[in-house]
């Protein structure tokens, strides 16, 4: 079994990747900032407590991030393993999966894949990204646009700019990616279980280079 933890900045490509990836290899895609959204949309609890700090660029508080994805991997009933997305996002966050992924077989293996982008990319990927209403799937006007205007190549439904991907809550939402996220990928880095792909290629090279980190 497998953990594939995705990391890099708001804008890397995660989700896209993500997308392909645990398509391609049966993995459970377990994006945060999804599961945030749907509780939105639904308007439950949590979706209501999570609302202020998203729309403001900010990370929901780790004491109840932690909870919600602990709660999440408790359900998984894909034998490959399973994808993070978007989760560890602080050091904290980070030391708590180690806790969780404890609990599983001791021949879980552990991976984490740093998109690297270079920060001037990111405004542009972020500001011109389309999500789909019904999944979130994810297109972009320039450099992934779909088929039709406005609606989602897989199923059709409406693509709206996500809230949180207009300009001043991008720049807020890099701040802490810089401020927050890099000592994650630190962590990751001293127990040798990081590798770093090049972000700035299409998204075909990406997964190919990340589908070649996998195999190592
Ligand atoms: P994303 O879809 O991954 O860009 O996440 C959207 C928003 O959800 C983030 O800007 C945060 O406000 C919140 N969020 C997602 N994942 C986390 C996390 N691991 N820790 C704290 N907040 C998160």
């Amino acid at each position: 079994m497998r953990c594939v933890i995705l990391l890099g900045p708001p804008g890397a490509g995660k989700g896209t990747q993500a997308e392909m990836l645990s398509e391609e290899e049966c993995l459970e895609h377990i994006s945060s900032g999804a599961i945030f959204r749907e509780n939105l949309k639904n308007q439950t609890e949590l979706g209501k407590l999570a609302a202020t700090y998203i729309n403001n660029g900010e990370l929901v508080p780790d004491d109840v991030t932690i909870a919600m994805v602990r709660d999440r991997l408790s359900a998984i009933t894909s034998e490959s393993g399973f994808l993070l997305d978007g989760f560890p996002r602080t050091r904290t966050q980070a030391e708590a999966l180690k806790d969780v992924l404890q609990e599983f077989d001791e021949n879980l293996r552990v991976v984490a894949i740093y998109i690297k982008v270079p920060s001037q990319e990111l405004i542009s990927r972020l500001t011109g990204r389309l999500t789909c209403r019904a999944e979130g799937h994810i297109f972009h006007t320039k450099y992934n646009p779909p088929k039709i205007e406005g609606r989602c190549d897989h199923d059709g439904s409406e693509l709206y700019q996500r809230d949180d991907d207009k300009p001043e809550t991008v720049k807020k939402r890099i701040q802490v990616y810089l401020e927050q996220t890099i000592p994650v990928i630190d962590y990751y880095q001293n127990q040798a279980l990081l590798v770093e792909v090049d972000g700035n290629q299409s998204v075909e090279e990406v997964s190919a280079a990340i589908r070649s980190a996998l195999k190592v």
